[in-house]
């Protein structure tokens, strides 16, 4: 039996970023996912300050402009009386921010991760996990082909929003959320798009995403019970009808674009923080913390968390994890809270501006913090 440093489940932003870091350093590492190579997941992709800063600091933003992923150079918020515009200043070597396609970034990632040396495979689902005498995570019980026990010193669920892992340690939830937003989104071309627009009204908020192949995504979100009662059958008429609600005149533009993708719908789930490590296992990514999608910052949070868990990794110690869960979770209490409420709709146009500086000032701080990490060593 093959015995890893440390077995990653889930391939994508979170598990794929932390086996590459750990993999540059010299760690033997398994990365592991259900799906298959190179696809797209249910998720809008549009990364903040300290997610660009991430794939620069780790040599990856050069892959992801040459594939051709525009630069956003401006963020709008709108809201019902006026608009603000702020254009993204050259910071920490950050100069634009982007929005890569999932299949796209997510590839780049585990592609670099195996570049470095981790072992990837795709089609392989974690159904259970095995523990040594003392009751410590050693390994996993991994279905592929056929299914396979896999030992390694720590097991990390980056396995998303239902991760298996968590549910099979038990992880305890340590801040819950109340609000939840539904979402859905979809892909046009042939439209004007200049930068990120966050639009809010009290009923329905909608945002355009800069991205690959010359598209924009373009998301309507409203509060999770309107989805489950005025869907209907016709996920594109709800989706029309919500964003004519949300912004009238971008809606009409909308008539001389081409709709390249159906219409994707993401029904909500309130948000959480839980505990992420214990004796042989760690969680990142959304399996260890999941806010609304309404504040786009999901996969920030992930290529965050990827690096600060890799590093405790590294130090091979229990303090260096429990100080990856604190410093975590002093990074993320901020964002969680405004996000929630946020997502609530139940805030004025003067609330919701000054939770929109509190936003920014949290996400200033995350990139300081980035910033300030000494690059991690890649072994020869
Ligand atoms: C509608 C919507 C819009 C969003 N928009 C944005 C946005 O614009 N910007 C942003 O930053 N964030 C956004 N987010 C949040 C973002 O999608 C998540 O935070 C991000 O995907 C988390 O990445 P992850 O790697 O932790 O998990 P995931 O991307 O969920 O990946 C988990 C992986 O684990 C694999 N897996 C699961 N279980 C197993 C198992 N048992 N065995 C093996 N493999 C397994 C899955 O196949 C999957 O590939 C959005 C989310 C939603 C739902």
């Amino acid at each position: 039996m093959k015995k890893f440093d440390a077995i990653v489940v889930g391939a994508r932003c979170a598990g794929a970023a932390t086996a590459l870091l750990l993999a540059r350093s010299g760690a033997r590492v398994l990365l592991v996912d259900k799906d298959s190579h190179g696809t797209d997941t249910l998720s809008t992709h549009a990364l903040m300050r300290g997610g660009v800063l991430q794939l620069q600091r780790w040599g990856l933003l050069t892959a992801i402009e040459a594939a051709g992923t525009p630069p956003v150079r401006s963020t709008t918020f709108s809201y019902a009386s006026h608009d603000v515009t702020v254009a993204i200043e050259p910071r920490y070597g950050v100069n634009a921010l982007y929005a890569p396609r999932r299949r796209l970034l997510d590839r780049t990632l585990a592609d670099a991760a195996a570049a470095s040396g981790a072992e990837v495979e795709y089609g392989v689902r974690v159904a259970d996990l095995i523990r040594d005498d003392r009751g410590r995570v050693c390994g996993v019980v991994a279905n592929g082909h056929s299914p396979r026990r896999i030992e390694a010193e720590i097991v990390i669920g980056a396995d998303g929003l239902y991760s298996t892992v968590a549910r099979r340690v038990e992880a305890p939830t340590i801040v819950e959320g109340r609000h939840r937003t539904a979402v859905l989104f979809t892909y046009w071309r042939n439209m004007r798009s200049d930068g990120y627009l966050w639009r809010f009204t009290t009923g329905a908020s909608m945002g355009a995403i800069p991205t690959n192949a010359e598209s924009t995504c373009v998301f309507v979100s409203v509060a999770a019970h309107r989805f489950r009662d005025e869907l209907g059958r016709d996920p594109l008429n709800a989706y029309r009808r919500w964003l004519r609600e949300a912004a009238p005149a971008f809606d009409a533009q909308l008539d001389g674009a081409t709709r390249t993708e159906p219409v994707r719908g993401f029904g909500g789930h309130v948000g959480f923080i839980r505990t992420s490590t214990g004796p042989g296992w760690a969680l990142v990514g959304d399996a260890a913390y999941f806010k609304d999608p309404l504040t786009a910052h999901g996969i920030t949070d992930a290529l965050r968390d990827a690096e600060l868990l890799a590093r405790a990794v590294l130090r091979g110690t229990a303090t260096a994890l429990t100080e990856y869960e604190a410093t975590r979770l002093d990074l993320s209490r901020g964002l969680f809270d405004i996000t929630d409420e946020i997502a609530s709709f139940q805030w004025t146009e003067d609330r919701l501006q000054s939770l929109h500086r509190a936003l920014s000032a949290e996400m200033s701080r995350e990139v300081r913090t980035l910033a300030a990490l000494e690059p991690l060593l890649a072994v020869a």
